[in-house]
């Protein structure tokens, strides 16, 4: 895939109304104020963390191997974090990624 193939136009600005954790874990389902509603594996996720332990601030390169993130992953907790984000508790212990609502719609996938 080319980086161009990776630019999707810009989404409106929009608001997670609701965030709901798979009883097991792994999947988060989240509703949106226009009445999309997106989800994404815990995998997917933690691949996408945008903290300063994943990605370098200075180069914004990812230093995480995504391909080290196991697909069995879970989310153990899902936090608010002011009405801008949330962050996750995974169950790798990583703790420290904070997801804006635009990221979060940029990485999740429209539901089925
Ligand atoms: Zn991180």
């Amino acid at each position: 895939m080319s980086f161009w193939d990776r630019i999707k136009p810009a989404p409106p600005a929009v608001t997670a109304t609701d965030a709901q954790l798979s009883s097991d874990g792994v999947r988060l389902d989240l509703t949106w104020d226009d009445g999309v509603k997106t989800d994404a594996t815990a995998q997917v996720l933690r691949q996408q963390c945008p903290c300063a332990a994943c990605v370098d601030e200075w180069t914004n390169k990812r230093t995480l191997d995504p391909s080290k993130v196991p697909a069995d992953l879970r989310i153990k907790q899902v936090q608010p974090v002011g009405n801008y984000a949330l962050a996750f508790s995974f169950s790798d212990g990583h703790t420290t990624g904070i997801y804006p609502w635009k990221l979060l719609r940029d990485i999740t996938q429209p539901a089925a």
